[in-house]
């Protein structure tokens, strides 16, 4: 009988470390709330996928960290950036209504988020609602349910990647306090 997933800690600090994306057709609106809520997101730190990124980066007048564009493996970055316990919230305006060639990465990056607890918003008005969040301020204490490497069939001095290989995690996990 396997064992649940050991759960774990990790904390949000009150700058919160978003990433922004859109899709082609949902650019104009993204870039429409950006700006409405530009002194709220000027508070935290600002990632986003290449297109996107540029786009606000004109708009906002904010530094934007910039990864690569979505179909080139930005949306991927992102999700590598969340494993690596690099990045707090997602706002990614998604487009339902057209097919994308990285659809793939896209459904990628969601299971990831929700692997990781991230709070992820894929349309205005759950962007409205999470962005005027109290905890938007705040430090948070994000509950991630991460499995231990015996229970992925690995040996236990098999060296675990968020102990081995990722500082941000190390530094700011903590044993559950539930
Ligand atoms: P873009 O990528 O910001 O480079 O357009 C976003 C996406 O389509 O995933």
């Amino acid at each position: 009988m396997p064992h649940p997933p050991h759960p774990r800690a990790l904390v949000m600090a009150p700058r919160k470390r978003i990433a922004l994306i859109a899709h082609d057709n949902r650019k104009g609106d993204l870039l429409e709330w950006a700006v409405h809520n530009r002194d709220t997101l000027a508070r935290h730190a600002l990632s986003a996928t290449g297109t996107t990124g540029a786009l606000l980066a004109r708009e906002l007048g904010l530094p934007i960290t910039r990864y690569r564009s979505g179909p080139l493996g930005g949306d991927q970055q992102i999700g590598a950036a969340i494993v690596e316990g690099a990045l707090d919230f997602v706002v990614f305006f998604t487009d339902p209504l057209a097919p994308h060639p990285h659809d793939v990465d896209v459904k990628a990056l969601l299971r990831i988020a929700v692997v990781y607890n991230v709070p992820i918003a894929c349309n205005r008005a759950t962007a409205d609602f999470l962005l005027t969040s109290a905890l938007m301020d705040v430090a948070y204490t994000r509950r991630v349910e991460l499995p231990e490497p015996s229970e992925l069939g690995l040996p236990p001095e098999f060296p675990h990647s968020r102990d081995a290989r990722e500082p941000a995690w190390t530094a700011s996990l903590q044993e559950s306090a539930w």
